[in-house]
């Protein structure tokens, strides 16, 4: 059994809060001055520890083991959502990094690649990091990028962070045996189970559509109902027929929502000429995911063939695939589970979305989760009790000696 350090853990973890602190969470947007000096404390800690590590030109921080034999990569990110949570993330990065201290404490067999993948908060696009690294972000779309809050380009945002021109990473899926993300739930569901550990089975896919309905703006007092072109109530009218359309088609695990709606003008006395709305769906289930966008495509096509208003279809926006986890990085999660918490694990899938899906194109991946208190998360409140952090911390690195020993 390789033994992880959980002191050195909490240390690590603890180091990163401070970095950027925000009441007891953290701010720390990709590329930030705070975000920037996460990245190169990373760096450093894996030279320490003799790894080959670089921070390359879209900001991954990767840390390439010295060992021979079988590798794993282990990592997440590092930046954050706005005044957000101390873990969601860096969770997932110092468990990688203990799992190559530990193992390589013990001298193999095998070694850990660290790996903080840049911008999966999606400040600037969405996986940027992960994308590029598997080779899928050409150098058109860095062109076009710009930080969702503020506007700033993103070529800017890499220049003012001192990555400007530097190379972006690609990483080799035959160098490793796979890649385990660790990260907190974000969700209640272990916490309401007493559970203290997940393993995922798989990861939700998603898709963003906007919906769009241009009427005729008029006055709310003096213009007949009959006569009327109101975007606000044909928006409604599809938003019902949407939601029912979706709850028809679901599995146990759909989720929906109509995250924004907007009236224009939006007045009190004004019947509104435009309106606008967007419809997000995700499941693990491709197939499902296909059938709802069908639904959706229909119910607009209808809505606009039936008059009075235009309504039109715009996106997605945002579409992920579902990934599924690798089965036998799943065994070994479960083995490792069970063997320090018997009957406490369980087997979940994951409604957030995770760099591990975008690895799983390339590479068995699979994630462990610990448990949120409350189930909060991207808020700066977010956290998990020390108990959990070092058990999970433990699992992390028994799960990667298992799956470094299999070979
Ligand atoms: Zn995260």
């Amino acid at each position: 059994m390789i033994e992880a350090n959980p002191e050195r853990v909490l240390r690590d973890l603890h180091c990163l809060r401070g970095i950027g602190a925000f009441r007891t969470g953290v701010h720390r947007p990709t590329y930030s001055a705070e975000d920037m000096r996460t990245r190169h404390w990373l760096a450093d800690r894996l030279a320490a520890l003799g790894h080959a590590a670089e921070i390359d030109g879209i900001g991954n921080v990767l840390g390439r083991a010295p060992a021979k034999g079988r590798i794993v990569l282990g990592g997440s990110h590092l930046e954050t959502q706005n005044e957000a949570g101390w873990l969601d993330g860096a969770l997932g990065v110092v468990f990688a990094l203990e799992a190559a201290r530990a193992v390589a404490e013990a001298g193999g067999p095998g070694g850990v690649d660290v790996i903080a993948f840049a911008d999966e908060e999606g400040h600037f696009g969405s996986f940027l990091g992960s994308r590029s690294a598997f080779g899928a972000v050409d150098e058109a779309t860095l062109d076009a990028a710009t930080d969702r809050t503020a506007g700033t380009p993103l070529r800017q945002a890499l220049a003012a962070a001192g990555l400007a021109g530097r190379p972006r990473l690609r990483l080799d899926p035959a160098r490793y045996a796979g890649f385990l993300e660790a990260h907190i739930e974000q969700g209640g569901s272990l916490e309401k189970d007493g559970l203290r550990l997940g393993i995922v089975t798989g990861i939700v896919g998603a898709r963003t559509f906007r919906i769009a309905c241009a009427g005729q703006q008029n006055h709310a007092g003096t213009t007949r109902m009959a006569d009327r072109r109101d975007a606000g109530v044909s928006l409604r009218a599809v938003a019902a027929r949407l939601e029912a359309g979706a709850a028809a088609l679901a599995g146990p695990l759909t989720v929906w929502t109509i995250g924004m709606m907007r009236l224009d003008p939006g007045a009190q006395s004004v019947v509104p000429g435009f309106a606008e709305m967007l419809f997000q769906f995700r499941d693990t289930d491709a197939r499902i995911l296909a059938a709802i966008e069908a639904m959706v495509r229909e119910t607009v096509a209808g809505a606009d063939a039936a008059g009075p208003c235009r309504v039109t279809l715009h996106g997605p926006s945002h579409a992920s695939e579902p990934a599924a986890m690798d089965p036998a990085l799943m065994a070994a999660l479960e083995a490792a589970a069970e063997a320090r918490a018997p009957g406490m694990h369980v087997r979940m899938p994951s409604g957030a979305g995770h760099d591990a899906q975008i690895a799983a194109g390339h590479m068995p991946a699979a994630m462990l989760f610990v448990p949120s208190i409350g189930g909060i998360s991207h808020h700066w409140s977010e956290d998990t009790a020390e108990a959990d952090i070092a058990l999970g911390a433990q699992v992390y690195v028994d799960a990667v000696a298992r799956v470094l020993a299999a070979g």
